[in-house]
């Protein structure tokens, strides 16, 4: 959830959702038009359908695995993830850096992928999301209170805006998101009333099926 939304959004998202579903087989047995359901208005809906799947593996498996490689083999899991629940569920001595982290890493010490100190992986990687979020921030970092000041070679730099996301409004994002929303309300729609483009791309990512003439979210 917190990958693409922000904390306070997803909290509240997440704690419903642990209710709903408290263990991975509860979520393995969900329908997905349910978890999809449950996911609407956080976006990128496909990291329902990939949450949903990633349930169904582990519970097919008898559990986690706990090795980032093996981790990466579970559907929507990416070296980032894989490295962040290897370390912060399993303890595992490797570096999970986000975006923010990386910024730190390449400013402060010139690689953004350095190892972290041994047996220090999960303070140090929590200490680089703090740092990355709060102090070491895109364009003016807060030299002054950071506690890495005394041997950054980047202290007192700023940096140029970064590039604007794309907007969302009147984007293909956009259509995809009304069409599903417009099919989880209905409950089914005729596939021609649809937009074609929108709801191609939503049955190829999972999110919807066509039969009968009609698009629903998958059974
Ligand atoms: S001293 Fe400044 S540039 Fe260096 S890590 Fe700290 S906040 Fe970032």
């Amino acid at each position: 959830m917190l990958q693409q939304t922000q904390v306070s959004r997803a909290v509240p998202r997440y704690l419903a959702w642990l209710e709903r579903w408290p263990t991975v087989e509860a979520l393995a047995a969900a329908r997905p038009a349910d978890v999809i359901t449950e996911w609407a208005g956080m976006g990128y809906n496909r990291r329902a359908v990939f949450l949903h799947r990633c349930a169904i593996a582990v519970t097919e498996m008898g559990g986690f695995p706990r090795e980032p490689e093996e981790l990466r083999r579970l559907p929507g899991v990416g070296p980032y993830t894989a490295a962040a629940i290897a370390c912060f569920a399993f303890d595992a001595q490797v570096a999970a850096p986000d975006t923010n982290a990386k910024r730190v890493l390449e400013r402060a010490f010139g690689d953004a992928d350095l190892a972290p100190p041994p047996g220090l992986a999960y303070e140090w990687n929590q200490a680089l999301f703090d740092l990355g979020r709060e102090v070491c921030i895109a364009r003016r970092p807060r030299c002054e209170v950071c506690p890495l000041a005394d041997g950054c070679p980047s202290r007192g730099r700023t940096y140029a805006p970064l590039r604007k996301q794309s907007r969302f409004e009147g984007s293909f994002r956009q259509r995809r998101a009304e069409l599903l929303r417009a099919i989880a309300a209905a409950g089914s729609l005729p596939d021609a009333d649809a937009d074609t483009e929108a709801l191609v791309s939503l049955v190829r990512d999972g999110l919807a099926e066509v039969s009968g003439g009609y698009a629903r979210l998958p059974a």
